[in-house]
C-alpha cells in the first residue's frame, strides 16, 4: 500500500499542496498519496494523532495551526525551534516529530529560482507573524549585509530582532522608521495583501535593481506587488515558488529525495 501524507488546515478547501506533492511523486517515481484534511479550529491535535493512528507517515500544517503543531510535537528540528512553528511533521515509532520548511524554501526560490543571492546584499522583511519568523533563520544563514524587520506593531519587531540577535545582523523597526534607507530585496511577509493593502512604506526603499517579492500569490499582481511595479521596481515575485519549494522541502525531509522544482511551479502557473 502507498505511504500516507496530508496537509491539515483551516480552511483547506484551495490548497495545492495535494496536486503540488502528487507531481513530485510521479516525477520521482515515490509511492505515496497526499490528501488535504480539515480539521475544526479545536480540533488539530486529534486530526494529528487520528491520521498517524491510520498509519499516516507524515503531515504538513498550514493556517492557522503551525504555532500549536510546534507545542504538539515531542523533537523538533534546529530550525523548527529557532522559528518556534512547525509546518512538517513526520511521524514515527509513536512520536511526532517537527521541522519548518517554510524558510528554506523561501530562500530557495530566492537564491536558485530567482537569482538573487542574499549574501552582503540588504533585505528589508515586512511583518512580523509566523512566516516572517520562518524566514529569518534562513535568511540570515545565507549573511546579508543587514536585515530589517519593519511591522505595523514596532514592538512585535523589536522583539523578533532580538530573538535573532545571535544569529545575524538584524533590527526591527515601524514602517516609518524606513524613511532614508534602502533595500536590495523587499519581502512582504505581512498579510496585508490579503485584504488588498499595501504596507505604508516611505519612498525609495526599493534600490534601483531590488527585487519585490510577495509571500503571497494568487491571479495577477498582488496588492505589493502592484504597487512596486508602479513605482517602477524592475524585478517582480509572488509567494508560489515559496510554496512549492516548501513542499520540495518537506518531501525531502520525509522521503530523502528532492524533486525538481521547476517543472511542478511551471504547470502551476500554466494551471
Ligand atoms: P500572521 O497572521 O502570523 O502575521 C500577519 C502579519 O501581517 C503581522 O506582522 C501583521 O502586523 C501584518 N499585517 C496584517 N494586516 C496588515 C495590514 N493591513 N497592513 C500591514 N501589516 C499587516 O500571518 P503569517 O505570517 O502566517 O502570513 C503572512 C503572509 O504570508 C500571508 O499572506 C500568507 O498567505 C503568506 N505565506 C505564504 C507562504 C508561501 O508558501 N508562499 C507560507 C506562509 C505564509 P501586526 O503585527 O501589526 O498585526
Amino acid at each position: 500500500m502507498s505511504d500516507r501524507y496530508c496537509v491539515i488546515g483551516n480552511p483547506i478547501g484551495h490548497s495545492k499542496s495535494p496536486a503540488i506533492h502528487a507531481l513530485f511523486a510521479r516525477q520521482t517515481g515515490e509511492d505515496l498519496v497526499y490528501e488535504a484534511r480539515l480539521a475544526p479550529l479545536d480540533g488539530f491535535a486529534a486530526a494529528v494523532r487520528a491520521f498517524a493512528a491510520a498509519g499516516g507517515r507524515g503531515a504538513n500544517v498550514t493556517v492557522p495551526f503551525k504555532e500549536e503543531a510546534f507545542r504538539l510535537c515531542d523533537a523538533h528540528s534546529d530550525r523548527a525551534r529557532l522559528a518556534g512553528a512547525v509546518n512538517t511533521l513526520s511521524f514515527a515509532d509513536g512520536r511526532i516529530v517537527g521541522d519548518n520548511t517554510d524558510g528554506a524554501g523561501l530562500v530557495r526560490d530566492l537564491v536558485f529560482n530567482l537569482k538573487t543571492p542574499l549574501a552582503g546584499r540588504r533585505v528589508l522583511l515586512l511583518g512580523a507573524g509566523g512566516a516572517a519568523r520562518g524566514a529569518l533563520g534562513p535568511i540570515l544563514e545565507r549573511e546579508p549585509e543587514a536585515v530589517v524587520i519593519a511591522n505595523r506593531t514596532a514592538a512585535r519587531a523589536e522583539d523578533l530582532a532580538l530573538h535573532f540577535a545571535e544569529v545575524g545582523p538584524v533590527r526591527g523597526c515601524g514602517f516609518a522608521d524606513l524613511t532614508g534607507e534602502s533595500f536590495d530585496v523587499v519581502v512582504n511577509a505581512t498579510a496585508a495583501s490579503l485584504a488588498g493593502e499595501v504596507p505604508p512604506l516611505p519612498e525609495g526603499v526599493f534600490s534601483p535593481d531590488a527585487l519585490a517579492y510577495d509571500m503571497m500569490y494568487g491571479k495577477g499582481d498582488t496588492a505589493f506587488l502592484a504597487h512596486a511595479r508602479r513605482l517602477g521596481v524592475a524585478r517582480l515575485a509572488d509567494g508560489l515558488g515559496m510554496l512549492v519549494e516548501q513542499a520540495a522541502e518537506a518531501f525531502f525531509v520525509w522521503r530523502g529525495v528532492r524533486p525538481d522544482t521547476l517543472p511542478v511551479l511551471a504547470a502551476l502557473r500554466a494551471a
